[in-house]
């Protein structure tokens, strides 16, 4: 993951209070997808949980426009019969899959409501994971009367909004695009103002054919599930069909597919099967899918992470993720 600094935690030899990772995104992302900070809190109160809180700096800024392109275009569309706002400026900006959108300045009152929306958004990560300790680990383990209880560890988000020059993790533009009903695909460091709005989103279930609904879909979660690190639920899920879809991007033999199937096929691991298309329904549900659902793998940023705060090396296949609040665990000796 790149360059890391673990601060200590005070006079404390167990525990590493702070890890920083670099915020060199330039190279081969997907080989390095944990750059964020995480702080570990202990706790000392036999009531409370330690936490995990992974702190994400983010650069958020907005789609420039400039004067010519936005005379261009208000020459184009006085051609085509088109209204354009005359106190807004406007530009060209391509998405994800290339195509070009006009977008337009942002107002004051604009940005924030989108940052309002943003922030709402990117906290459903923040709580949603409580990891606990496996039965032979000690360390957290706080003396309570005659017994002891051991805290489990809350997983808490947070992003940290920085300038351009105080090093972020990940730099996002948001474009406010000028006609909603356009399609206008976000990635990790592209977003839409459109983005502010909860979506509906359509898979197929695969024993039926039939189409499935996944309402209040997040795409600012689904963003932020990539920005630390997460791929599409089907690769996290190992899906024979997104494999299959991997499989004919990296031969690029997508196009040479149906039209029925190449819409599900289509985009290696962005294909609609790795989403959760095709899938059972659960997948789909996943915010790593086309819902707003968390599941047991969203964790692992966390507890991937979780190695780098304790001096004594552990094994993390054997602590466990419970998605509800799991209160510190009273120990009673024989
Ligand atoms: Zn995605």
């Amino acid at each position: 993951m790149g360059n890391i600094v673990q601060s200590p935690y005070g006079a404390d030899n167990n525990f590493f209070h702070h890890v920083t990772a670099d915020s060199d995104r330039s190279v081969e992302w997907e080989l390095k997808p944990q750059i964020f900070d995480s702080l570990l809190t202990k706790s000392f109160s036999p009531n409370t949980n330690f936490t995990l809180k992974i702190v994400m700096r983010m650069f958020l800024s907005q789609v420039p426009t400039n004067w010519g392109t936005d005379m261009y275009l208000r020459s184009v569309a006085v051609s085509q019969r088109r209204s354009l706002d005359p106190k807004a400026r406007y530009g060209y900006h391509r998405d994800s899959d290339n195509r070009f959108a006009i977008v337009k300045g942002w107002t004051t009152s604009e940005w924030d409501e989108f940052l309002f929306a943003f922030d709402t958004q990117a906290a459903r990560w923040d709580r949603k994971f409580w990891i606990i300790p496996p039965d032979d680990f000690n360390l957290f383990d706080i003396k309570s009367g005659n017994s002891n209880v051991r805290p489990n560890i809350a997983c808490e988000f947070d992003i940290a909004y920085v300038g351009a020059s105080e090093n972020p993790h990940i730099k996002v533009q948001v474009a406010n695009i000028h006609d909603p009903n356009e399609f206008f695909r976000s990635h990790m460091t592209l977003y839409s103002s459109e983005g502010r709005h909860l979506g509906e989103m359509a898979s197929m279930d695969p024993i039926t054919g039939l189409v499935r609904s996944h309402f209040n879909y997040s795409t600012i979660a689904h963003e932020i599930g990539h920005a630390i690190g997460l791929p599409h639920i089907g690769v996290i899920r190992s899906r024979p069909k997104c494999k299959l879809a991997v499989v004919l991007n990296d031969l690029s033999l997508a196009d040479k597919l149906g039209p029925l199937t190449a819409a599900l096929y289509k985009g290696g691991s962005n294909s609609n099967v790795c989403y959760g298309s095709m899938s059972p329904n659960d997948d789909a549900e996943n915010v790593m899918g086309m819902g707003s659902k968390f599941a047991v793998e969203n964790a692992s940023p966390w507890l991937e992470r979780l190695p780098f705060h304790i001096r004594t090396p552990i094994d993390i296949k054997k602590w466990k993720i419970s998605l509800s609040e799991a209160p510190p665990m009273s120990l009673v000796f024989k």
